[in-house]
């Protein structure tokens, strides 16, 4: 399949989800995650549309920022070691993996240093799986709370990653978890947390008819090199 067979594909499959839903179209945000291929790749799919992109590693990521920093906006979706963040901070703006109170500070430090905010996606664990990253339901209202003490953090959103299920169905009850957790939250709160950042090549949809609004698709869209 060509790139823009995979992405006319993606779009119909969510246009469908909206529809099924009852959603619109603009309030689901494309991630291109081009971790799995190559740096002409990343350019083509910036050249088809694809602005935003998504990489989980500084080492991979560094290629094709360099070349492309200008033509797409940048989302950090990996894991990321605190001592990480000055690499990340000021490059991507936008933070998929907020998950500690050690990273925080360190995000805090560099965007204060650059004279920047960072819009920060606080990861939970909603599948309480022993081998996902992110916080406890219950520790994400406190968490919020200390974020206050950090005033180039802005916290824009959740994002959880579903366990891979060979039927994407089996993944709503994580999906529905984070929204039923964002909308307890923000009754608390005077400024919302709106952004929901989860859905992947197996299970975008499943994502998209429970409410998020920003998916990240690799293999699915832009392919994975070997395939
Ligand atoms: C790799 C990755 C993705 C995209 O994976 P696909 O299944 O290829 O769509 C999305 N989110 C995170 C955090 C990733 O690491």
């Amino acid at each position: 399949m060509t790139l823009q067979h995979r992405i006319d594909n993606v779009e119909a499959r969510i246009q469908a989800a909206c529809t099924r839903s009852g959603r619109s179209r603009e309030d689901v945000h494309v991630i291109a995650v081009t971790k799995y291929v190559s740096l002409d790749v990343t350019g083509a799919a910036i050249q088809a549309g694809l602005t935003h992109i998504g990489e989980n590693r500084w080492q991979d990521a560094e290629q094709k920022w360099n070349a492309f920093h200008s033509d797409a906006t940048w989302h950090f979706i990996g894991s990321l070691q605190s001592k990480k963040a000055k690499d990340v901070v000021g490059k991507f703006p936008y933070i998929h993996s907020l998950d500690r109170v050690s990273l925080a500070e360190a995000i805090e430090k560099r965007a204060s240093s650059l004279q920047t905010k960072v819009r920060c996606f606080i990861q939970v664990n909603i599948s309480g799986e022993q081998t996902k990253q992110g916080l406890a339901p219950e520790e994400v209202k406190p968490f919020l709370e200390q974020l206050r003490e950090y005033p180039h953090i802005v916290p824009f959103g959740f994002m959880t990653m579903a366990p891979y299920e060979a039927e994407p169905e089996d993944t709503r009850p994580v999906f529905r978890g984070l929204r039923q957790l964002r909308d307890e939250i923000n009754q608390h709160l005077s400024e919302p947390v709106q952004h929901l950042s989860m859905g992947m090549s197996n299970d975008f949809e499943v994502a998209i008819e429970e409410g998020a609004t920003w998916v990240r698709l690799g293999s699915i869209l832009v392919g994975k090199e070997g395939e």
